[in-house]
């Protein structure tokens, strides 16, 4: 039938075309609106890949920041769920928005600071944290609430975050990895590498 294979080929053209945006965790950094507190790329596909989010499941993503964990979260499948806890009012709107760009605008926004905006949220699959990991508490809270057989992942960037993650992971065992990229940039007329701060991830199950 050549209308339906006119059709079909139409499909298959806008499926091929460059309008959209990737289904596969690690949109580009440019995805993002953004005041520069935003997991880059080659981290986020990596964290996405840890947080393995399956239908119908719920992740918390503590400190949102721009939102780009759980905006990939819920990207990975219609029924996955995602809250956001932001204490900045400024970038909690930011998630919102980018949220709604990016093709889910059912992503959950807690404003509020961890541990105290956690209390009476829905107990999650998986838990990101982001921000706000050293504040007295967080792990605990996050931790009790986890779903049996769920995951943690912590992206620690600073010396304090990277030392409380050293002990836990001691007590709880899990994988401790040191990530640290180097993208290629202008230097003169030439190009050098420019190292992006390393991150230590720690993923552990409960
Ligand atoms: N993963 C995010 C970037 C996180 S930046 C992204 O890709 O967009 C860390 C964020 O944690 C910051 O926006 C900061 O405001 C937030 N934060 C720090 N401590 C917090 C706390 N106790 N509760 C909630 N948010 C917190």
């Amino acid at each position: 039938d050549p209308a339906a294979a006119r059709a079909l080929n139409i499909v298959a053209i806008q499926c091929r075309g460059d309008g959209g945006v990737s289904v596969v965790p690690g949109l580009e950094d440019s995805q993002y609106h953004s005041d520069g507190q935003l997991t880059k790329r080659e981290i986020r596909a990596v964290t996405l890949a840890a947080l393995g989010p399956r239908p119908g499941e719920l992740l918390w993503d503590v400190g949102g920041g721009s939102g780009s964990i759980g905006i990939e979260w819920m990207r990975a499948h219609r029924a996955c769920r995602a809250v956001a806890i932001e204490r900045d009012p400024v970038r909690a709107g930011r998630i919102e928005s980018n949220a709604r760009r990016l093709g889910v605008p059912g992503l959950s926004i807690v404003v509020g600071a961890a541990p105290a905006a956690l209390d009476g949220l829905e107990a999650p699959d998986a838990v990101f944290v982001g921000g706000g990991f050293t504040a007295p508490g967080v792990f605990e809270r996050c931790w009790a609430a986890l779903r049996p057989g769920g995951r943690l992942v912590v992206n620690a960037v600073t010396v304090e975050s990277e030392r409380l993650v050293a002990e836990l992971h001691a007590t709880h065992g899990g994988e401790l990895t040191r990530l640290s990229v180097n993208r290629a940039e202008p230097v003169g007329g030439f190009l050098g590498w420019r190292p992006m701060l390393p991150v230590t991830q720690w993923v552990v199950r409960k």
